[in-house]
């Protein structure tokens, strides 16, 4: 497992905030994510995913748990079961912002307006803009 030393936390949100964790998981793919957060489950251990830093406001104390940051990246064009629509497959931890540009460069039409968002696809956030999207043109799009 992607074991990596631990870095304080500050370094990783965009508020700058955070202490340093005991461990750090650094997972590229979702075989990875898999095994790091079936490991630390476990275990137990205090644990708390990481994306791109940007909706986290942490303590600065030292945090007694593993952080897993998601690492995974990747943009797949799948068949969509609607005539007329688009599906991308997204990983969890790719830049939100590169997938809008992906989708603009592809021609596809309705998430453009979702550029300039901080973060990753995975977090919450991902409802939030995937309803903004539907209300404006309906794409059909799923993030993983
Ligand atoms: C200036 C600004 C503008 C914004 N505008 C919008 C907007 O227009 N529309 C909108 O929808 N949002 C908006 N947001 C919210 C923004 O999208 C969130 O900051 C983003 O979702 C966080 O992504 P992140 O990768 O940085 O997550 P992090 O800050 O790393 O994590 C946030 C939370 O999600 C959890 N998490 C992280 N990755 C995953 C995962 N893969 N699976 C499950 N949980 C996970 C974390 O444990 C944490 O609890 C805005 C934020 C900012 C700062």
């Amino acid at each position: 497992m992607p074991e990596v030393p631990p870095v304080p936390l500050s370094r990783l949100t965009t508020l700058r905030t955070g202490g340093t964790p005991a461990r750090m998981i650094d997972a590229h793919t979702t075989g990875e994510l898999v095994d790091a957060l079936r490991e630390t489950w476990a275990d137990g251990d205090d644990w708390f995913v990481l994306g791109g830093g940007s909706n986290l406001f942490i303590d600065d104390e030292p945090f007694e748990g593993t952080v897993v940051r998601i690492l995974t990246s990747g943009i797949d064009r799948i068949p969509s079961p609607r005539p007329g629509f688009a599906r991308l497959r997204v990983q969890a931890g790719h830049d939100w912002d590169e997938v809008v540009a992906s989708a603009v460069a592809q021609g596809l039409g309705g998430i453009e307006a979702l550029s300039g968002i901080p973060g990753r696809p995975g977090p919450p956030r991902c409802r939030t803009s995937a309803r903004t999207v539907r209300r404006s043109s309906r794409p059909s799009w799923r993030s993983s």
